[in-house]
């Protein structure tokens, strides 16, 4: 299916690819050097194996199935048709490109068709796969297609609203502005009464950012 290929290409590597905790901590304090400072000062001692810590936390997602996280579990839907939209989800991510910072929010909405599922998996998924290094237009269409594959919805829609600390405090330096990227699937690319509904229900595409 569409997607496929993105869905793929930042997955987890074998653990054959990770170096140790200490080598990656050695490569903090390569770091530390590079950005002009003397790792072995005192207040930056423990910093190596800090960062270390909090890469652990902010790419957890890679330890995380989000397709496993939809399966376990839909429930029937009981007679409920109508869209289900989950608007202003949070999220921290990091840039691949620069490893910087991107923060934003994110609208998922979905029109089922047999199977609902709890929506805070529907904002599990949006951090399982956040927590990688990525690129906004792929994050945008793994959230969707993963919806679309496991909960074989009417129609799937996806909006996010972000800043870029690679753009807001480095290269062009512009602050304040934000990238809106969107995935629509099914009835919310097909059908204009479904997409405007959506778009309604997530309030337009201004404000958070
Ligand atoms: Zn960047």
């Amino acid at each position: 299916m569409h997607g496929t290929l993105e869905i793929l290409d930042n997955t987890r590597q074998g653990p054959e690819a990770r170096p140790t905790r200490s080598e990656a901590e050695e490569a903090v304090r390569t770091l530390i050097r590079w950005a002009g400072e003397a790792p072995g000062r005192e207040g930056l001692a423990d910093t190596p194996a800090r960062v270390v810590r909090a890469y652990e936390e902010w790419f957890e997602g890679y330890d995380q199935d989000p397709a496993e996280i939809l399966k376990r579990t839909f429930e029937e839907v009981g007679g409920y048709d109508e869209m289900v939209v989950l608007r202003d989800i949070p999220f921290q991510s990091c840039c691949e490109h620069h490893m910087a910072a991107i923060e934003g929010v994110a609208h998922v909405g979905y029109l089922p068709d047999d199977r609902v599922v709890g929506i805070s998996k529907l904002a599990r998924v949006v951090e399982a796969y956040a927590r990688r290094l990525q690129v906004q237009e792929r994050l945008t269409a793994q959230i969707a297609d993963t919806i679309a594959e496991v909960l074989k919805p009417r129609g799937v829609g996806v909006i996010i609203q972000a800043s870029h600390a690679c753009m807001t405090t480095r290269g062009v330096r512009k602050h304040g502005v934000g990238m809106v990227t969107i995935r629509m699937l099914g009835a919310f690319r097909n059908d204009a009464a479904t997409r405007h509904e959506f778009l309604t229900a997530v309030g337009g595409l201004h404000g958070s950012n």
